[in-house]
């Protein structure tokens, strides 16, 4: 298959670095004893990965839903370097720069109207913590600190650390494991209606039962608008949304929308809420942020909230060390000109074109029990979790990049993905998918 002769790291250096790899370095949800076996990248340039072994992967992951320009970005690359040049961080206690400012300029001028402050933060986690004291605070500041509890939704993920972790959904979101240590929320059940059908007024009843139920206890509804993500990769429908906003205003409520995978274009509108033509209190993004380059997120809210807060002399507390990183905001900024300036309403209607018609001979496989597309992003469904320890090392060999999750395959691309390469990653889910038993 592959030349080694090409590995860009020595074959026995490359094995020195896996096995210290394996002996200490903690991965993402894994075993700290005896880890699943990871690949090494050398480097990624476009859609393409280049591993150790001098093997080539086309990415389907965007690096968990980041990398919408792919790698490598010669624009990014020089704003991460004119940056470096002038100072690579400080503090925002009390200082302020020009990255900051052309960010918050430009977030604001994309984001819907109402939302007019931003606060920037390290992480999406961290960015939705940001908008759980914001909604608390918004209460504390009315006299009305009951009002300090969240109402989300089943199959919800909003992120790990703790606050974040009490609103994602109780029984794939690790909440036996923390029950001591995490606040009790409300869960509605989750959408069923999807995307592309016909609304069911059904659909909203449990949110309206537990709003109209426990509204004197509520500080905010939280929901990730129309693609439930790491909970389940399912697309629901913008009736939802409007019918949530329509709960909170008739409740006094604040929503949160936490954008963080679907911000900046990836369901073919830039941002989730725009199906709908609703606009939150609150708005996490995150992710796509900064084109998959660095670490930041941002807490987006409305003058009224922020008025509430502040208005008898309060101020907000949170403030992260690194906040507004300068080297952060800067490839933000010009991930979002490049993004804006590029026609990537096309892109996005040319990927899910394409994977609507890639990914429709998986429908037909016993394995499989649903294919669905929303913009540039595909999901194949299985009947039964997949076995990762096979699957994994089976989409390298046929080089590609994409980690299904339980009975998900999925892909997600840079948007820039060439026809040709996107043909090469449907292909390579349904050959894998055709192989698993039904
Ligand atoms: C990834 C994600 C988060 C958490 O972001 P991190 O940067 O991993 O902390 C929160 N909400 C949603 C919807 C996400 O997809």
């Amino acid at each position: 298959m592959h030349n080694p002769s090409h590995a860009p790291v020595p074959a026995a250096q490359h094995a020195q670095f896996t096995q210290f790899d394996h002996d200490h370095l903690i991965h993402p949800y894994t075993s700290m004893t005896e880890p699943s076996p990871v690949f090494m990248v050398h480097s990624a340039h476009g859609c393409e990965l280049q591993l150790a072994d001098g093997r080539v992967l086309i990415d389907g992951m965007s690096s968990w839903w980041a990398a919408i320009h792919g790698y490598n970005h010669p624009v990014l690359n020089a704003a991460v370097q004119g940056q470096l040049q002038r100072m690579s961080h400080v503090m925002f206690g009390g200082l302020t720069h020009e990255p900051a400012i052309r960010l918050g300029q430009r977030l604001l001028s994309i984001c819907p109207t109402p939302l007019r402050k931003v606060f920037f933060s390290d992480s999406g986690s961290v960015a939705v913590e940001v908008a759980i004291k914001m909604a608390i605070q918004y209460w504390q500041a009315q006299g009305k600190p009951e009002k300090c509890r969240l109402l989300s939704l089943r199959r919800a993920y909003h992120g790990d650390t703790f606050a974040a972790m009490s609103t994602c959904d109780p029984v794939t979101g690790m909440h036996s494991l923390f029950e001591n240590n995490l606040t009790r929320q409300f869960f509605a059940d989750a959408p069923r209606c999807r995307f592309h059908e016909p609304w069911d007024d059904r659909d909203i009843c449990s949110l309206r039962e537990l709003v109209s139920a426990h509204h004197q206890q509520l500080a905010a509804v939280i929901l990730e608008p129309v693609v439930q993500g790491a909970g389940g990769m399912f697309f629901y429908s913008p009736n939802y949304l409007r019918e949530a906003r329509a709960l909170c205003d008739q409740y006094g409520l604040l929503l949160i929308a936490d954008e963080i995978a679907t911000g900046f274009g990836r369901t073919g509108k830039l941002f989730a809420c725009e199906h709908a033509g609703i606009s939150p209190d609150i708005m996490c993004v995150g992710k796509a942020l900064t084109g998959g380059y660095m670490t930041l997120a941002a807490t987006l809210t409305t003058d009224t909230v922020a008025n509430t807060i502040s208005g008898n002399g309060g101020t907000f507390m949170h403030g992260p060390t690194f906040m507004a990183n300068p080297l952060a905001c800067a490839v933000a900024d010009a991930s979002l000109e490049l993004l804006l300036s590029s026609p990537w309403q096309d892109s996005v209607a040319r990927i899910e074109q394409q994977l609507n018609t890639g990914l429709a001979v998986c429908r037909d496989l016993p394995a499989v029990a649903d294919v669905r597309v929303l913009g540039a992003i595909g999901v194949v469904e299985l009947r039964q979790p997949v076995d990762m320890t096979s699957v994994q090392p089976r989409f390298v060999e046929l080089g590609v990049w994409i980690r299904p999750f339980g009975r998900l395959i999925y892909i997600m691309p840079p948007f820039i993905i060439t026809p040709a390469q996107l043909s090469t990653l449907c292909g390579a889910v349904a050959t894998v998918a055709a192989a698993l038993d039904g």
